[in-house]
């Protein structure tokens, strides 16, 4: 089955095409046949599109005003010119597209409809900038492929199972039916961290408590049980929890309060400075990516220093209270590109479990292996950094749903 995965964001649209073959999924994720990437900030009004196959890639940058045409441009790759990997768009048999927020309606993917993708546009109002860009993709490819199966995975799917404990913030009850929850994101890669540390531990995911720690622009974690989700530390919005690139995490609320009363603040300069002016870059003044952040502390940037010290800070704090909601652990989990990469990030935030036995090896955390154990034989549980995968696991949720 040829899969068309669509992982749709704000400041970009990435799309690639997996080739599933035979009746079971393979034990790891296959190279896509195909690649497809725009960069919608690239220069204002400019789309930057790249385009990679096993055996040639393609960069061209076209002036747009709806994103719809490009999108169409950047498929029509798929099955037109030197990177064509189709003979037509017909061969598509089923595209999986990543969805924000599938609120309290969604606990796992769906194949979508007239109602999911009424459910979907509701949502918008929880997901004010993905759910409409998700259902523009849907709705783009409806008008280019026709009525080839489309499937819905939610960021939000994996942790729809918290117990109420951890979903339910501790405001007037009445807000809980108007939506007021945690929902957590990044679920489609906490899930496939917590399934491929299975693997690689080769023990029965439903035997393990993981925490998975999931670090890029965005970061949170989540604490698995069993297979599922149980706490997770983005909520309502994924500005909840660690401090990010450039979102602040959580902050008191009174600050904010304070902010409007005090010094006239609106909502909107407000969600710009949470959102887009504070983590790493906030703290810092260098940059949200932490490469710079790092580089800037070898010249004696103090506040790049005392970014990353809070970065740390927070982040312990966090994967503690994580290993408190699961009532222990028997393995840790990094990914993403700071989590996958960052081996000074990994050392601060395990070392405040040494008391635990937990204990990294130095020379294997020093190399950010793939897929590999990092952890000293002697600690306590396994330490793994595990290469997030999202597109294939959309991938393989649609080929779940409609293989079946
Ligand atoms: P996104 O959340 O947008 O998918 P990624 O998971 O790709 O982001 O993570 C991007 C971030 O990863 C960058 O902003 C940078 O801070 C961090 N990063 C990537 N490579 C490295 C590296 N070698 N060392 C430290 N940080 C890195």
């Amino acid at each position: 089955m040829k899969i068309l995965v669509m992982n749709a964001g704000s400041s970009s649209q990435k799309s690639c095409l997996y080739q599933i073959s035979g009746d079971t999924l393979p034990d790891q994720p296959p190279t896509p046949l195909w690649e497809g990437q725009i960069d919608w900030t690239h220069q204002p009004g400019v789309a930057e599109i790249k385009v990679k196959t096993a055996q040639h890639s393609q960069k061209s940058a076209i002036p747009f005003v709806d994103r719809s045409p490009v999108v169409s441009q950047m498929l029509a790759t798929l099955w037109q010119g030197d990177l064509a990997v189709l003979d037509t768009a017909a061969d598509i048999e089923a595209v999986g597209h990543r969805v924000v927020h599938g609120g309290s309606d969604y606990q796992s993917s769906v194949k979508i409809t007239s109602e999911v993708k009424a459910t979907i546009g509701k949502l918008a109002n929880l997901a004010p900038v993905h759910n409409p860009i998700n259902l523009e993709g849907i709705e783009a490819i409806e008008q280019i492929l026709g009525s080839v199966p489309q499937v819905a995975v939610f960021d939000t799917a994996f942790h729809a199972r918290m117990p109420e404990a951890a979903a339910i913030y501790p405001l007037p009850y009445e807000w809980v039916d108007q939506g007021i929850r945690r929902y957590g994101f990044h679920g489609t890669s906490h899930q496939y961290c917590a399934q491929r540390a299975a693997q690689l531990l080769d023990r029965p995911l439903e035997s393990l408590r993981l925490v998975t720690c999931h670090l890029g622009n965005g970061c949170s974690l989540a604490a698995v049980a069993g297979g599922y989700s149980i706490d997770t530390t983005m909520g309502f919005t994924p500005l909840d929890g660690l401090m990010m690139g450039s979102r602040s995490g959580a902050v008191d609320p009174s600050i904010l309060l304070y902010l409007m009363r005090e010094k006239g603040y609106t909502a909107e300069q407000l969600e710009q400075v949470l959102n887009r002016e504070s983590g790493l870059l906030g703290v810092s003044g260098v940059s949200n990516d932490l490469r710079s952040v790092l580089a800037a502390i070898t010249t004696g940037n103090s506040r790049a220093e005392l970014a990353l010290n809070l970065y740390i800070h927070r982040l312990r704090q966090c994967m503690g209270s994580m290993i408190a909601s699961l009532g222990g652990v028997d393995a840790i989990v990094f990914t993403a590109g700071v989590g996958e990469n960052a081996p000074e990030v990994r050392a601060g935030a395990c070392a405040a479990f040494a008391f635990l036995g937990i204990q990294l090896d130095p020379e294997r955390n020093a190399a950010s292996p793939r897929d590999q154990v990092i952890s000293h034989p002697e600690s306590a549980i396994p330490i793994l950094i595990v290469h997030t995968q999202e597109d294939w696991m959309i991938a393989c949720q649609a080929w779940q749903l409609l293989h079946s």
